[in-house]
C-alpha cells in the first residue's frame, strides 16, 4: 500500500510503528525495525508515524522526507483524511466542537470527513444537510444497511486516515463492522482499555479496510485548540462554504463578525450559510484574537 504521490526507492519506507525510539519501517523489501540518527533529537525533530524516511546502509533512519502535514496528538504525519465520528443523537453533536475540528483539519491540509452514527435512532437529516451544504463530505452509517458501512470502508482504501470521536459515538462498533479482524471490544470496557492503551508511548498505523488507520484516543473538548493555533485572519479560509464570498466584503480587512457590508453576514442572513457555522466561526475568531492580545 503506497501513497500514489510518493515514489520510494528501496532504501526508503514509511514508519508504521513508533515505540520508545524504535521504529518499524515498511519498505518495498518488507518491514524493518530501526533507530533514528541522533541528529534529529539535536535539531528538535522527531520522526513520526506516517513519515516517509530514508534509511542508511546500516539500517538507521537518516532523513525524513518532506511532510504534507503532521499533527502532534497523536504524533502522526502525512494523513490523507480525518474521519470525525459523531452520533446524530445521544449524545447530540456538539457543533462548536465539531466545527473547530473541521476547521483545524482544513487548516492542516487534511481532508475532513463527517461520519454520522446512530442514524437509526434519529434521522440526522438536519446534521447531514448542514454539513453537506458547508462543503464537508458526510457519510451516515446505518447498520441495518451494510452499504452505508461499506461506503465508509471504501474511503479508507489506500489512504492513511485517522478516526476520531468522543466516547459513546460508536467508533469501535464502526471499526469492527468495517474490519472484523480488529475485534475491538465495544462499550464502556473498550473506553477504559483505550485509555490504558494510550498511556503507553506507542503510536501505530494499523491496517484497516485496505488502508491504514492512525491510532487515536477520543478527542476531549479542548484539543482542537491545542492542535494548532490558527491565526484569526486564516480562520475564514477553513470554512469551505465561506469561499465564494471572501473578497466581496466592503472592507478588505473585514473580520466577518459584525461589520457593515460583510458578504459573509449577508449570506448568513440570506440562509446561504448556516447560522451555527457562522457562530462557530465567530467563537474561533474571538478566541484567536484574544490569544494574540494576551500574547502581545
Ligand atoms: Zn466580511
Amino acid at each position: 500500500m503506497r501513497d500514489s504521490a510518493v515514489t520510494l526507492s528501496e532504501t526508503q519506507g514509511r514508519i508504521i510503528t513508533s515505540v520508545g525510539g524504535l521504529y518499524t519501517v515498511e519498505t518495498s523489501c518488507g518491514m524493518c525495525t530501526c533507530k533514528a540518527r541522533g541528529v534529529f533529537r539535536k535539531r528538535g525533530i522527531l520522526p513520526y508515524v506516517g513519515d516517509f524516511v530514508q534509511l542508511s546502509e546500516d539500517g538507521v533512519i537518516c532523513e525524513i522526507l518532506p511532510r504534507k502535514n503532521s499533527i502532534l496528538r497523536p504524533p502522526v504525519a502525512n494523513l490523507d483524511q480525518i474521519l470525525f465520528v459523531t452520533s446524530s443523537c445521544r449524545p447530540d453533536p456538539n457543533l462548536l466542537l465539531l466545527d473547530s475540528f473541521l476547521a483545524v483539519a482544513i487548516y492542516q491540509n487534511i481532508q475532513p470527513v463527517l461520519v454520522l452514527t446512530k442514524v437509526d435512532l434519529d434521522a440526522a437529516e438536519q446534521v447531514r444537510r448542514l454539513y453537506t451544504s458547508a462543503g464537508i463530505p458526510v457519510y451516515a452509517v446505518d447498520y441495518r444497511n451494510g452499504e452505508t458501512v461499506q461506503a465508509v470502508a471504501a474511503l479508507l482504501k489506500d489512504k492513511v486516515s485517522m478516526m476520531t470521536g468522543n466516547s459513546g459515538v460508536g467508533k469501535s462498533t464502526l471499526l469492527n463492522a468495517m474490519e472484523p479482524s480488529l475485534q475491538l471490544p465495544v462499550g464502556e470496557i473498550s473506553e477504559k482499555l483505550g485509555r490504558g492503551r494510550h498511556t503507553t508511548r506507542q503510536v501505530q498505523l494499523y491496517p484497516c479496510a485496505g488502508g491504514y488507520l492512525a491510532d487515536t484516543p477520543g478527542f476531549s473538548t479542548f484539543e482542537a485548540e491545542q492542535y494548532v493555533q490558527m491565526k484569526k485572519e486564516q480562520i475564514a479560509d477553513c470554512f469551505p462554504e465561506f469561499q465564494p464570498y471572501l473578497g466581496e466584503c466592503r472592507f478588505s480587512d473585514c473580520s466577518h463578525v459584525c461589520e457593515k457590508g460583510c458578504a459573509i453576514l449577508e449570506a448568513v442572513q440570506a440562509g446561504k450559510i448556516a447560522k451555527s457555522r457562522h457562530a462557530s466561526y465567530c467563537t474561533l475568531y474571538q478566541t484567536a484574537k484574544q490569544r494574540k492580545e494576551w500574547e502581545s
